[in-house]
């Protein structure tokens, strides 16, 4: 399901990285630029959580807070407050904000909070699913599907699957996945890597032969292809 988030922002750098972080996280995204436009579009047409800055022209986040707060709409809010703003904070959690980000910060602590968020809203939603072209990886429900069907993984083939398609277009190198998968203290060589790669292969690739999915990148490790 796909959530929409409004984002409430008068920088436009930050518009903009957020915009195409969360569209590339499977988000539909809106924006206003200040305050007022802001609220008005909570109360037009509520999304699935708002990401609120602090500081706005117009109408500021706490105002814009304790105003639908006020109205009775309870959809999430994230407040970004600037470094330092230690009161503002907690004056944000008592004016009903469900979370704030301190600024800077990093693009993916803003996805996982908002999908945190989400959650704890959401709690019959509770999956951890990850899509990437046509593989969908439910991680708490141990399950693979290609296209819809399902695939039976061994668990060593749904731990690398998994390491590869939440660092999708990332190379990987054997080291990591014997590192991530197997551990440290266990005396494994990279033959071992290369042959459950071979075999998870085998289950998700058309043609095993010319993976499409799983590409080796020639001495470094593999990447997943979306
Ligand atoms: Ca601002």
């Amino acid at each position: 399901m796909t959530r929409t988030i409004l984002v409430v922002e008068d920088e436009p750098g930050i518009r903009m990285a957020v915009k195409d972080e969360l569209e590339f996280e499977g988000f539909h995204v809106r924006f206003e630029e200040d305050g007022l436009a802001g609220l008005e579009s909570i109360v037009r047409n509520p999304p699935d959580l708002v990401v609120l800055d602090l500081m706005l022209p117009g109408k500021n986040g706490f105002e814009i807070c304790s105003e639908i707060r006020r109205r009775g709409i309870s959809i999430p809010v994230i407040m970004l407050t600037a470094r330092g703003q230690e009161v503002d904070k907690i004056r944000g959690l008592q004016l009903g904000a469900d979370d704030y980000i301190t600024k800077p910060f990093s693009l993916s602590e803003l996805v996982a909070r908002i999908r945190a968020v989400l959650r704890r809203c959401h709690p019959e939603e509770n999956s951890d699913v990850i899509e990437r072209g046509m593989i969908a990886m439910d991680v708490r429900k141990h399950q693979v599907l290609k296209s819809g069907q399902a695939v039976e993984l061994t668990d060593k083939e749904f731990q690398i699957l998994a390491l590869l398609l939440k660092r999708s277009s990332e190379v990987i190198t054997r080291d990591e996945f014997l590192k991530t998968i197997w551990g440290e203290d266990v005396y494994i060589t990279h033959r071992t890597v290369d042959i459950h790669i071979s075999a998870l292969r085998r289950k998700i690739e058309d043609d095993p032969e010319h993976p499409a999915l799983i590409v080796s990148v020639r001495n470094v490790g593999y990447k997943f292809n979306t």
